[in-house]
């Protein structure tokens, strides 16, 4: 049995058909899974747990009939699905995870991150994630009505320049120093996370020691999985 991880997949009703292929993902190999982690952008937005739409229901159906058949399924938070709570976690059955999380796999520790906080390069990013995360402002966001959240989060008027650029923005690489400064941080040699749609395992040296960065891919335009097991992580696509 192999522990899943998968992330980026940007399911909106928009995109029918990466909604089928996570549906089909959740009802044959995730099935035989030691459990699911999903690192992050799950859905391209989430406005609040109140305002799902109908792929976002299906998907959540997908899962809660995965997490009842007894596949432990854990959700990071990703820059678009930031906003995913306790009620998500009720209708899917599924537990959020904060972002770092070190994780022990077969034995080796893994930090675990959707990778966003990663790419240091981009100072205006950074910023809005430290405002988006604030939770005042997420009071705020979510004292509006589901209308006004949709229209802000789809930039469909122009509102708060804040609110709009948090969800609009070219996706950067990692920064090494902040790679660096997080595995030394966690005290591990391995870290896992996407966000950067440039999937990969790099292999480098750090304060003399052997290090790996895994980097899934999103769902876009195929699926990507990366399956860890006793013998170590083995990356794939999912064709469609
Ligand atoms: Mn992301």
């Amino acid at each position: 049995m192999a522990t899943l991880f998968i992330s980026d997949l940007h399911i909106d009703a928009a995109r029918p058909a990466i909604t089928e292929q996570f549906l089909s993902f959740l009802a044959t190999e995730a099935r035989q899974a030691e459990a699911l982690y999903i690192l992050g952008d799950l859905f391209e937005s989430w406005v609040g747990d109140d305002a799902a739409d109908s792929s976002q229901h299906d998907a959540i159906a997908g899962l809660k009939s995965l997490t009842a058949h007894g596949v432990p399924c854990f959700v990071m938070h990703g820059n678009r699905d930031f906003l995913l709570a306790q009620q998500f976690c009720r209708m899917s059955g599924a537990q959020i995870l904060p972002d770092p999380l070190t994780v022990t796999l077969y034995g080796e520790p893994v930090l675990v991150m959707h990778g966003d906080a990663l790419c240091t390069d981009d100072r205006a990013y950074q910023q809005l994630r430290a405002t988006v995360r604030d939770a005042d402002w997420q009071r705020e966001f979510l004292a509006l009505s589901v209308a006004s959240r949709r229209a802000i989060a789809g930039a469909a008027r122009v509102g708060s320049q804040v609110h709009t650029a948090a969800m609009e923005y070219a996706i950067t690489d990692v920064n090494a120093g902040s790679v660096a400064a997080a595995l030394r941080g966690a005290g591990t040699t391995t870290l896992l996370h996407g966000h950067t749609h440039r999937p990969g395992i790099h292999h480098f040296d750090l304060d003399g020691r052997p290090c790996t960065r895994i980097v899934l891919g999103d769902w876009y335009d195929q699926g990507s999985v990366l399956r860890w097991d006793g013998n170590g992580p083995q990356l794939a696509f999912l064709s469609r």
